[in-house]
């Protein structure tokens, strides 16, 4: 079968890819999987999620401000917040993939679960990076419980990033 070309670049579809997570904070972590993913798609949008049930160290908004200032300098990257189903979010912003990182292997069964859970609620797919071994211990909880202790932890997070007031 002889598949139409599209006219113009203008008719390919960008392959924008929605990167949701509580990112509270935004870690180096999180920061390796966008500078991996990026290669892979046109835009990544990075989805805060607004969970009102659960409990917060940074208000969505400082959230965002941080998160912002990193990527500043790249249209590729946009970041939002949102509330309710993650795949309502995707489809309003235009992306068809859900980007998710992969730590260690209870990771993978709970994002092996959402992406079935996400793909039957829509079609959408979601593509698993799995972080390097050097990140894998890092995880927006440790960063909560050392700052609880008054604990550097600029070695845990993106190059530059500016934390706003905790709000606890
Ligand atoms: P959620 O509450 O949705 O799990 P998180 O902010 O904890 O939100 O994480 C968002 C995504 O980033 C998840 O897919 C998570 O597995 C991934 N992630 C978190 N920390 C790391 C890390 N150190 N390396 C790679 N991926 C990570």
């Amino acid at each position: 079968m002889i598949q139409k070309l599209p006219k113009s670049h203008n008719e390919i579809k960008k392959r924008i890819a929605i990167f949701p997570g509580s990112f509270d904070p935004f870690t180096l972590g999180h920061h390796t999987i966008i500078e991996r993913a990026l290669p892979l798609f046109d835009g990544i949008i990075i989805a805060i999620g607004d969970n009102k049930d659960k409990s917060s160290m940074w208000s969505p908004e400082s959230r965002k401000e941080s998160i912002e200032g990193l990527y500043v300098n790249d249209p590729r990257i946009k970041v939002i917040i949102y509330s309710g189903l993650t795949v309502k979010i995707a489809a309003e912003h235009g992306a068809d993939f859900l980007l998710r990182g992969v730590r260690m292997i209870q990771d993978f069964e709970y994002e092996k679960n959402l992406a079935e859970v996400n793909r039957n609620l829509s079609g959408i797919e979601t593509v698993l990076l799995y972080t390097l071994p050097e990140y894998s211990y890092i995880s927006s909880s440790i960063v909560r419980e050392l700052l609880k202790y008054h604990q550097d932890v600029s070695s845990l997070l993106p190059p530059g990033m500016i934390l706003g007031t905790p709000k606890l």
